[in-house]
């Protein structure tokens, strides 16, 4: 579609990043481009619509970008999802596996309720590690999660795959 193909022509291939034997898909392209970045956030904020979501929660770093103006344009709240000890207040934390150690994401407990119905946002879905991580961290927080919507998806990576039980049935959207 048209909207495919204008996103997909300002994601820059960066090779050997961050290490060797890596594509990097770089999106500030895409950021700096006013048209595909509205266009992006109107069919992030559609999808938000969709599924009913009262809140969006945006992954550390890019899923801040792409996830705050789609709130904005749902007219819905935005919580960051952090990596851990930077937010100030009460926290509940994941940790996760990476290929070489773990990692841990946290989020302001008294952010989600169980009024919520969460959809998660971010720009690249790969092995799905961090996506998983997101959603339990959601429901531990007593939230619904509606869905995980990301501008692309690594297929080669069989993120999906991994994230089915995690999603229990909420749906995954990459555009
Ligand atoms: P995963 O946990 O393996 O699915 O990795 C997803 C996380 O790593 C997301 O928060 C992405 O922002 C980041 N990421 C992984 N690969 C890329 C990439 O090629 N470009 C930009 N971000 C990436």
């Amino acid at each position: 579609t048209e909207i495919r193909e204008l996103l997909l022509s300002r994601i820059r291939d960066v090779a050997d990043y961050p290490e060797p034997g890596v594509m990097f898909k770089d999106i500030t392209p895409l950021l700096a481009d006013p048209a595909a970045f509205t266009a992006l956030t109107d069919a992030l904020a559609e999808i938000a619509e969709g599924t009913g979501a009262t809140k969006v929660v945006g992954l550390e770093a890019r899923g801040f970008i792409l996830g705050a103006p789609v709130a904005v344009r749902a007219g819905i709240g935005f919580i960051p999802v952090r990596k851990a000890g930077k937010l100030p207040g009460a926290t509940l934390a994941q940790a996760y596996d990476l290929e070489y150690g773990s990692a841990e994401i946290e989020v302001h407990a008294e952010d989600l309720t169980a009024e919520d119905r969460v959809l998660v946002v971010d720009d690249v879905l790969a092995t799905g590690g961090t996506a998983e991580a997101s959603v339990q961290l959601i429901r531990r927080a007593g939230a619904e999660v509606a869905g995980l919507a990301v501008l692309m998806e690594l297929g080669f990576l069989s993120g999906r795959a991994r994230l089915e039980p995690a999603l229990n049935g909420a749906p995954l959207d990459a555009l």
